[in-house]
């Protein structure tokens, strides 16, 4: 079983499909299926015990933007609507780890891109436009394994606890603490290397 009765991931994602394509732009619905759903495969949602109670879709540029509404005046401050990704919840739910390492790829993501500005050619051919900016030397999942090694679940505990969690912005890494510290130390024995396509899907093989 994937997830309650549902065999596979496909038929639970069509099952939510053809109920919110039922649906009418901008009318409130309750869905038992989505509200479980959500509470108990989003990351935060079923770490806190949230549950939307109710949902609305509207309008935008891809079709439609789902909203739930998540009442937490329990903990004395409230959610209300707020955009409720389901295709999210019906993929492996993140860890703590998976997150940070999401929080790490947009860190440096100014960073690369600038170095691909600086470098307008790529590195291996000499010959194409840079378009990706690859890890060398040190590879990101290799960074990223050896900052895991280095700390201690404590530490990561530590990295997440002041993030607001009902930010609309994506979780990001804290100035301070032993994560972001030993992220920066390691990452900083990469090595860029702005290439084109053809030749960043050629590290890919190797
Ligand atoms: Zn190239």
């Amino acid at each position: 079983m994937f997830w309650r009765t549902f065999t596979t991931k496909a038929a639970l994602e069509a099952d939510i499909r053809e109920d919110i394509n039922s649906r009418v732009f901008g009318c409130e619905f309750e869905s038992v299926l989505l509200s479980d759903l959500i509470s108990e495969r989003h990351y935060f949602c079923s770490r806190h015990k949230i549950r939307p109670s109710r949902f609305r879709k509207e309008p935008n540029k891809k079709n439609y933007i789902l909203f739930g509404f998540f009442d937490i005046s329990r903990e004395g401050r409230q959610i209300g609507w707020h955009p409720a990704s389901w295709i999210k919840c019906v993929k492996r739910p993140p860890n703590d780890w998976d997150l940070i390492i999401e929080a790490m790829r947009r860190r440096i993501e100014p960073r690369m891109q600038e170095y691909r500005r600086m470098t307008p050619t790529c590195e291996d051919c000499h010959s194409a436009p840079s378009e990706e900016v690859h890890h060398s030397v040190l590879s990101f999942s290799e960074v990223t394994t050896r900052v895991r090694d280095s700390i201690s679940d404590h530490d990561i505990s530590f990295c997440m606890k002041d993030w607001d969690w009902f930010s609309s912005d994506d979780f990001a890494l804290p100035e301070w603490g032993a994560v972001t510290e030993m992220f920066e130390l390691v990452h900083d024995f990469s090595v860029p290397r702005a290439l084109c396509k053809c030749c960043h899907n050629k590290t890919k093989k190797s």
